[in-house]
């Protein structure tokens, strides 16, 4: 039985702007003040190494926007955009693949967006040919792409089969035909029942669904219903993300402000629900912050050995690859550095027709910023921390050095969050649901509350 509680006061309480930790620092730290040569530098020391590869790429089209969308996307009916974009495509790639020591092995594959299923089968080929061409792929590779049922058809899943994938992500978030509407994403069930029969047939080794909860007509009945399809339906892995309500980023979202959005104390009640319902007779593993895996999967055995990493992409298990990505906004991240590409096509086409790098902005980490990033990622996958371990790992005396931040984190323990031992701390069952907030207190880039730019913790 779990052991989680809903505590309304708790909701208020740390119901605050917070960033997700994909990366530390967060991406609003990044700065343009960032310049190639110095970057460049950097990724050549990175390239002394033969440390795996992690290669991503952004396909930004998408025929329709879904109103709750927080990803770089461009709009367009226009499918001739396609070909133009993988033609740039090939020129950033082998622009920065002159670079890469050509004994790294690609480890991670993963095409997201937007909608890489905007392309036509041919031209997903036609990319696979170019990254094939460019970069060795491991043999047990992991390459996932994110996929919308939605305008797709089997020779789209054959194509993406043939160049490699073998994980398929599929954006479902609700079942419900009064939240599709509200959100304007129209899914029927069948869509995507016929899209994950595809994937099955075609011998993609797991296929993920993604949900949201915290969309508008959203309740703990209207969800339970989702949840009853998604378990006869029975992905192999889930990702159950919460709605980050960011108009100021993302005009759209305005939209749903018209409509009955569900309360933090609503939001929090929905994840309780899936989190029990989901883990019942252990069908699948809770990981991290939200992410659901089968128990024999390799993110449950990952989170079990204390080996799980956070990334972009979500939570992986190949944690020691560098993540070079390619394409309009994409983040790359190397141990000593994270830089984003170019934000809008135009800008992202003139870079590379100059014979530029198309970056954008960044950030270099500095040597406090790396023992706080492995302190946060670590709290995020493993949900405790020992203090001999990371004092061992970090090269500083744990207790010691974040001797305040630790202190900062004892005011969870009277809430029932966290839990203090002698060498160290666990996060409760409850504590998991605030991990965004324990996080936090290691956070030594956060403005003030009233001036962050990031979506609420719940
Ligand atoms: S399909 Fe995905 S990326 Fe495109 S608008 Fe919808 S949510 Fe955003």
């Amino acid at each position: 039985m779990s052991t989680l509680k809903v505590d309304l006061d708790l909701v208020q309480k740390y119901n605050v702007a917070g960033p997700r930790y994909t990366s530390y620092p967060p991406a609003t730290k990044f700065t343009d003040a960032f310049k190639w040569p110095e970057l460049a530098k950097k990724i050549s020391v990175n390239n002394e190494t033969d440390r795996d590869l992690s290669i991503y790429f952004h396909i930004p089209f998408c025929e329709t926007l879904c109103w709750f969308c927080g990803c770089t996307t461009v709009i367009t009916k226009d499918h001739a955009q396609g070909l133009p974009y993988l033609n740039y495509l090939e020129r950033e790639v082998a622009q920065m693949a002159a670079r890469l020591n050509p004994k790294r092995k690609v480890v991670q594959l993963h095409w997201g967006g937007g909608s890489p299923t905007f392309l036509t089968p041919d031209e997903i080929r036609k990319l696979g040919g170019i990254i094939h061409k460019y970069f060795k792929f491991a043999d047990n590779i992991e390459a996932g792409v994110e996929i919308d049922p939605r305008r797709l058809t089997r020779e789209h899943i054959v194509a993406l089969r043939e160049i490699g994938f073998n994980r398929a992500s599929l954006g479902v978030q609700d079942f419900d035909p009064q939240v599709q509407e509200a959100i304007h994403r129209i899914q029927p069930r069948d869509l995507t029942q016929q899209t994950l029969d595809w994937a099955r047939e075609l011998g993609f080794g797991s296929v993920n669904f993604d949900l949201i909860y915290g969309l508008p007509h959203q309740t703990a009945d209207s969800f339970n219903r989702t949840l009853d399809t998604v378990l006869e339906m029975s992905p192999d892995r889930l990702a159950v993300f919460s709605y980050a309500h960011v108009p100021w980023v993302k005009p759209a979202q305005k939209i749903l402000e018209q409509k009955i959005l569900p309360t933090a104390g609503v939001k929090l009640q929905l994840l309780k629900n899936v989190i029990e319902r989901l883990t019942e007779n252990n069908r699948y593993v809770y990981i991290g912050m939200d992410h659901f895996a089968r128990p024999d999967d390799e993110l449950t055995v990952a989170q079990r050995n204390k080996t799980l990493q956070r990334n972009f992409q979500g939570y992986s298990t190949r944690g020691n690859a560098d993540i070079y990505s390619f394409g309009m906004s994409a983040i790359s991240q190397i141990p000593d550095a994270y830089w984003q590409n170019e934000k809008e096509l135009p800008s992202y086409f003139a870079a590379l027709d100059a014979g530029r790098a198309p970056l954008t902005r960044g950030y270099l980490l500095n040597a406090e910023d790396k023992l706080r990033r492995e302190t946060i990622m670590r709290m995020m996958c493993d949900l405790s921390l020992d203090y001999a371990a990371m004092s061992q790992k970090l090269g500083v005396n744990f207790a010691e050095h974040f001797a305040n931040e630790l202190a900062a984190l004892k005011s969870f323990e009277a809430d029932g969050l966290i839990q203090f031992s002698q060498n160290g701390f666990e996060v409760t069952d409850t504590g998991r649901l605030f991990i965004r907030n324990l996080a936090m207190c290691f956070d030594n880039t956060l403005a003030p509350s009233g001036e962050r730019k990031h979506s609420r913790t719940i």
